[in-house]
Order: C-alpha cells, then structure tokens, then sequence
C-alpha cells in the first residue's frame, strides 16, 4: 500500500493508473476507523481496480467551538485496517498542501444545505462540499463511495456532482451499526458507559417511528412527537433536531409520500450523534 501526502504525487499516480485503462475508487475520510469505513472500502474495491482511501480531518468543515482538535486521529492503526482490506493508496495531505496561502476558493451548494445539520453547522457543508471537489480533482475517481449515516451530505456531494457536471459516481452504502443498534461513529469513543447506553435511544427512537409507519402512519407531526419522548425521556440527551424531510431536497414534509428522510441530531453529554431512517427508498 502506497502513501501519498501531496496532490502533486496522487495526481501523477491516478493519471498513470487511468492511463492504464484502470478505474479508480476513492473513499473520502477523516480517519480514526470503525467497521463502516472498512465496509465502504470493500465495496470500493468491488468497484474499482484501485481504491483511493483519503484520511484528512478538514478545518473548513468544522465551526470555531467544535471538536476539529480533539477529533480522534490514529494515523497507524488506520493504515493497518486499510492494507488489511486491501486499500492500495493512502492519500493524507496537511492542511498546507490541501489550503495554502492565497486560499479562496469554495463550493456552496445552496439548498440541501440549509436544513438539519447546515442549521446548526453553519460553514459545515461548504468545507465538506469543497474539500470533496478538491479530493476528486486531485484523486480522479470513477467512482466514491459515502455513507448513508451523513444522508445530508450524501445528498449535497451527488447534487454537487450532478450541478457541476463532475464525471465520477456517487455511491451511498448502508449505515453500519454496533451489534446493540447504535451507529458506528469515530465520535462514540467521547462516550461514557453511560452515556453509551443512553445514546442507544437513537436507534430505538428511529424503529419506534419505523413501527409506526408500518402500522399506517404518515403524518410526521405525530411520529416526530413520539421520536421527541423517546429522546427526552434517556438521561444526558439534549435534541438538536429531528426532522422528517424529503431525501433529496432536505426540505421538511407534513407527510411520508416520496423517499423520505427521518433525520436526528442528539448530543449526549458533550457528543453531538447523529443516524436516521429512509422510508420508501428510492421511490
Ligand atoms: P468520517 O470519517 O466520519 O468523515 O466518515 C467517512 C465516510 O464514512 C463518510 O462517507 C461517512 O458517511 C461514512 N460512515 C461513517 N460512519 C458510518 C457508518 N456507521 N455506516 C456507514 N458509513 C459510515
């Protein structure tokens, strides 16, 4: 496994593999590995001939009073599960090589971005928007592959995508869960015993409102207000949203009808988690 920490060399690399008549695979990451990242990189490399897997903790994407410094980071470990999967390259830049000075320029995408998480993350979807523009300029992917668990973000990177006639795939996998429910995230290490356990309100919350589809329920005020008392009745939870919103516009809906998005942001303690449940997937 290669590991390449400049565009320049990744560049070269990608240019030569698709000159080869190779099809390159990128999975775009912060780091700090769980068995959903190695997931996404398996299918990856079911995809391509090369999987790029990126392991940058980007700035832009984080507000001043978030975790961008204690954000876990084990450079070593991630590069042990990745060869263990069968990654061929490691592209990990630092923040002077991915915005040296002079930096201006951004990518906004303007409506999936403004509900959910774009509400309480103000600069967070363009950091997340830009830095991907960047990582598929300089990693050429055929395809990339992202995660269901950040559904917002999977939305903006394939309505950027499409709006900029970027010549690349967006594929979204599955949210990959602890046996006990709670999704896999590189933030459930901040979590007490305690904590922990409170936290798996999430995914009981989301198969509480899932029962309540099934059982013929689609108005989204009575769903949200159970979704509400489940949350509030587990001890450290305070709720940032939940919403139930069209999956590809991110707009709220008083209804299920279409592909919709039931989405929660929950801090526990000082772990701000989130997951969420499609209904009627791609409808
Ligand atoms: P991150 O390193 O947290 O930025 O995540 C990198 C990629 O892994 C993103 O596309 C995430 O959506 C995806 N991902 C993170 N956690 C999970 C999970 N539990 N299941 C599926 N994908 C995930």
């Amino acid at each position: 496994m290669e590991i390449f920490r400049t565009a320049a060399e990744m560049q070269g690399f990608a240019e030569a593999r698709r000159l080869r008549g190779q099809k390159i695979s990128l999975v775009p990451t912060m780091g700090y590995f769980h068995e959903g990242h190695l997931n996404l990189m398996r299918v990856a490399k079911k995809a391509g001939d090369c999987v790029v897997v990126s392991i940058y903790v980007n700035p832009t994407q984080f507000g001043p009073t978030e975790d961008f410094e204690a954000y876990p980071r084990d450079f070593e470990r991630d590069c042990r599960l990745a060869e263990q999967v069968g990654v061929d390259v490691i592209f990990n830049p630092d923040n002077r090589e991915m915005y040296p000075d002079g930096y201006q320029t951004y990518v906004e995408v303007l409506e999936t971005t403004k509900n959910l998480c774009g509400l309480s993350r103000p600069q967070h979807f363009r950091g997340v928007t830009t830095v991907c523009a960047k990582l598929f300029n300089i990693v050429k992917p055929h395809t990339a592959i992202f995660g269901k668990k950040d559904f917002q973000q999977y939305t903006t990177i394939r309505r950027m995508v499409s709006d900029l006639n970027m010549d690349l795939e967006i594929v979204g996998m599955e949210i990959t869960r602890e046996a006990d429910g709670l999704a896999m995230s590189s933030r459930n290490v901040y979590l007490s015993t305690e904590e922990r356990k409170s936290a798996l309100s999430l995914n009981l919350s989301l198969t509480l409102a899932q029962k309540m589809y099934l059982d013929g329920e689609r108005k989204s005020a009575p769903i949200i207000e159970k979704v509400r008392e489940m949350l509030s009745a587990s001890p450290f939870t305070r709720i940032d949203y939940i919403n139930l919103c069209d999956a590809r516009t991110i707009k709220d809906v008083d209804e299920i009808e279409g592909e919709t998005l039931l989405a929660l942001a929950v801090w526990v303690g000082k772990t701000r988690l989130i997951d969420n449940m499609v209904f009627n997937e791609n409808s």
